[in-house]
């Protein structure tokens, strides 16, 4: 496969966040970047080379921003298996279908990753409410009941305490079928960024600590503050699903730290991810360069990492009203997404705080560093 030459047009469904940073990611190599969004004024539109305003299941308009570009890859996983198919007959997509129909449902992910021998927290398919009472035998109280296609930021789950819950999170959670999955006593939260292009190289970046409020990331850490052993073993997970999938692209795989020190891997995300947003100032060559280069069939230099990280997201309007005093506090690298609205829950930005390669301190010297947004950080909101 030989590399798009810098002027071509990389194709990006989805206008978020992440196709803004892959669209600024994809200039600074020389490309053009064409935006399918649903959204004419949205985070990736602003910054774009061209757009296409549609849904995402209008084929005729899929069919025009197909044409328009060389090369397609997303940012948003929702779009539909036909709507994949239509776009792949039309031009290279990467990371190829396949993997985004395993990604986009928990069943085919887990099925996937059992399959390669990749561990993951126990789990039942649930489709009757008598399946729901075998795992919930299964399993034992608590556990967790999810939906399995279209969650996301804590959307689309019930923690079950006890029988009495059974019920009603069969009722309300929907589509069917659903997950149920035991309950994993986890020490943190890790996750990984790997990529990988059509030539077979892998670049893998260092793994990051993350902690969520109300079931939104809040703050990531890199390194993750786990022994060195594991955190090896979380990047070689992270290749191993890469590998197996026949990635080309950029995968988050998000994974659970036991109290033993033992990997889970919750979930695997094929595209940049929230948790490596670090990797924009602690890197020479950051998550969305990475995730360009890979689909674009360049080289993957090391996932370098020159210094330790700290990333908050800003969230929602409580954390807006603080905008002024974030640009007037020095050694916070503010990344704003261009939103016109800061509705309560929405992800409306980030900071990201360097440290020297050693040197990520404690939770008072985060905090300090943090400024304004300092906030305790052994309170994990849900
Ligand atoms: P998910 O939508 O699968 O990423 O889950 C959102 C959050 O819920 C995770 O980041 C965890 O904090 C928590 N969670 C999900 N699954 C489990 C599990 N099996 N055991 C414990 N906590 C979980």
């Amino acid at each position: 496969m030989s590399a798009l030459p810098p002027g071509r047009v990389l194709g990006i469904v989805g206008g978020g966040q992440l196709g803004r940073m892959s669209a600024v990611a994809a200039a600074r190599l020389g490309y053009r970047a064409h935006i399918l969004t649903t959204e004419a004024d949205g985070p990736a539109a602003q910054v774009a080379h061209a757009i296409t305003v549609s849904q995402y299941d209008d084929h005729d308009a899929l069919r025009r921003f197909a044409d328009a570009v060389d090369v397609i890859t997303f940012e948003f996983e929702n779009i539909s298996a036909d709507g994949l198919d239509l776009l792949s007959s039309i031009r290279p997509v990467h990371p190829a279908g396949a993997i985004l129909r395993i990604s986009q449902d928990r069943i085919a992910e887990k099925t996937f990753m059992g399959e390669n021998g990749i561990p993951v927290a126990p789990w039942h398919a649930v489709e009757t409410r008598a399946d729901l009472d075998r795992a919930a035998d299964a399993l034992g109280y608590p556990f967790i009941l999810k939906t399995t296609r279209l969650g996301y930021d804590g959307k689309g789950q019930a923690r079950i305490r006890s029988k009495a819950d059974l019920d009603h999170a069969f009722d309300t959670l929907r589509p069917h079928p659903l997950v149920a999955e035991g309950m994993v006593r986890f020490a943190c939260e890790v996750s990984v960024m790997v990529a990988r292009n059509g030539q077979g190289e892998i670049s893998t970046f260092d793994v990051t600590e993350n902690r969520h409020r109300d079931g939104i990331l809040d703050i990531s850490l890199a390194p993750a503050r786990i022994a060195p052993d594991i955190a090896t073993q979380a990047q070689a997970l992270a290749r191993r699903i890469a590998t197996a999938l026949g990635l080309v692209g950029l995968l988050g795989v998000e994974m659970f730290v036991d109290h033993d020190g033992s990997l889970r891997v919750n979930e695997i995300a094929p595209r940049p991810h929230n948790s490596g947003h670090w990797t924009m100032n602690a890197c020479p060559v950051d998550q969305f360069e990475m995730h360009v280069r890979a689909v674009t069939g360049l080289p993957l230099p090391p996932a370098v990492r020159h210094g330790d990280a700290v990333m908050k997201n800003l969230i929602g309007p409580d954390d807006m009203a603080l905008w002024p005093r974030i640009m007037a506090t020095p050694g916070l690298l503010a990344h704003h997404y261009g939103k016109a609205e800061a509705r309560p829950g929405r992800k409306m930005g980030h900071v990201n705080v360097l440290f020297p390669a050693g040197g990520l301190p404690g939770e008072f010297g985060v905090n300090a560093a943090l400024g304004p947004l300092a906030r305790p950080m052994d309170k994990e909101g849900d």
